[in-house]
């Protein structure tokens, strides 16, 4: 099946439309017309190849929501018309011990949305930022039918990211927890933490974000940049989620840990960050990190959003603004999430 998408040729010119295909319906299959798809700074740095490992022509986009178009003959979860999302995941081998455990992510044989090999098709699978997506019926989410819809695709990796770090490490009320970088992740992790019942310190390099941090949940905000604000916080957080895209200090976030806090690193710069290891050696402290979430947790995650009401706070975005938008996300001037309205993809092929 012909789909119109967008692609990058390469590492260095901007994204452009593009013709992929999408495999036929087969069993397990469901076919989804895509609606919405969040931009994650995960696609910038594949993109641009900043992690190296990218095959071009690169159609990236791993937050998707979308309209069920056709289900394949053994599949009775979904049925044409349905609003389901795809995140970062398509496949997996779903019989080894971490799909056992629904830990999928973790599976050696896990396919990606894209840039992972495509076992139907041969050469690499194509993200959200097509006119439509097939996908195997394990991984196609129900989306909570109340929420709205754009504002809804985040929560599919921005929102899974930041959730299963804060439930492993079994964020709950009272507790002091820390959420580094207010950009697509970062605000989702602090109405998370939250609606989980933390005291929530978001810090941020940002002043201008100092207002919205508050209104998105956060009981304090910190400039990371004034050393004697992050003073005031030493030895003092029982959890530190770490969402940053670039290089930074880790070290000065390690020792705001109370003794045996944790902090979670789900923030990839493309370069290796440095470790004191003295932080973590006074305190007992650990550092982690944390990829997405497995299917179940996905849906638990989509569930409790849901019921709490959650979901990102988007700028939404036409298609031919994607490398606009990039620009802006190495700026940090995402005000929480670029969201792209799949409907204007039909104006920029014609
Ligand atoms: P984003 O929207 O661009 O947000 C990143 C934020 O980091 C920025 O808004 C900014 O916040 C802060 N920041 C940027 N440059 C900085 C610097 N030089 N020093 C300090 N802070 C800086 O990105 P995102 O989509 O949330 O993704 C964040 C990272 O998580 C990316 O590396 C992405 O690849 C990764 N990721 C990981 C997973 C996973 O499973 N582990 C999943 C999805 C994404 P302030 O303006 O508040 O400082
Ligand atoms: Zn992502």
């Amino acid at each position: 099946m012909k789909t119109n998408a967008y692609a990058a040729q390469n590492a260095t010119t901007p994204l452009a439309p593009f013709n992929i295909q999408r495999r036929d319906v087969g069993k397990h299959d469901v076919q989804i017309d895509i609606l919405y798809c969040g931009v994650c700074h995960s696609d910038l740095h594949t993109v641009r190849s900043e992690w190296q490992g990218t095959t071009y022509p690169c159609v990236p986009g791993h937050e998707i929501v979308g309209r069920v178009a056709k289900v394949g003959k053994d599949v009775n979860k979904f049925k044409e018309g349905d609003t389901v999302g795809v995140g970062c995941m398509v496949d997996s081998c779903l019989t080894c011990a971490n799909c056992e455990e629904d830990l999928e992510q973790f599976c050696p044989d896990t396919i990606f949305t894209y840039n992972s090999p495509d076992k139907h098709l041969g050469g690499i699978t194509y993200g959200g930022y097509s006119e439509s997506i097939v996908v195997d019926k394990a991984f196609v989410l129900k989306i909570p039918k109340h929420l709205d819809l754009a504002a809804t695709a985040p929560l599919l990796c921005a929102g899974i990211t930041t959730y299963s770090p804060l439930r492993h490490n079994k964020v709950s009320k009272g507790q002091k927890v820390g959420v580094v970088g207010l950009g697509g992740l970062g605000h989702m992790g602090v109405k998370l933490a939250k609606a989980l019942g933390a005291h929530v310190v978001v810090f941020t390099t940002s002043p201008n974000k100092v207002e919205d941090a508050m209104r998105l949940g956060a009981d304090e905000v910190v400039n990371s940049k004034h050393a004697d604000e992050m003073k005031k916080h030493l030895n003092s957080f029982n959890f530190i989620l770490d969402t940053v895209s670039a290089p930074h200090d880790i070290n000065a976030y390690l020792v705001l840990l109370k003794r045996d806090g944790n902090l979670t690193q789900v923030g990839v710069p493309p370069a290796p960050l440095s470790l004191n290891v003295s932080s973590l050696i006074y305190g007992r402290r650990s550092l982690s990190g944390s990829l997405i979430g497995g299917i179940k947790e996905t849906q638990e995650m989509l569930d409790f959003c849901g019921k709490h009401d959650i979901t990102a706070d988007i700028e939404l975005i036409q298609i031919q603004n994607i490398n606009e938008a990039y620009d802006r996300l190495v700026k940090s001037d995402v005000k929480y999430r670029f969201v792209i309205d799949m409907a204007s993809l039909q104006q920029a092929i014609t």
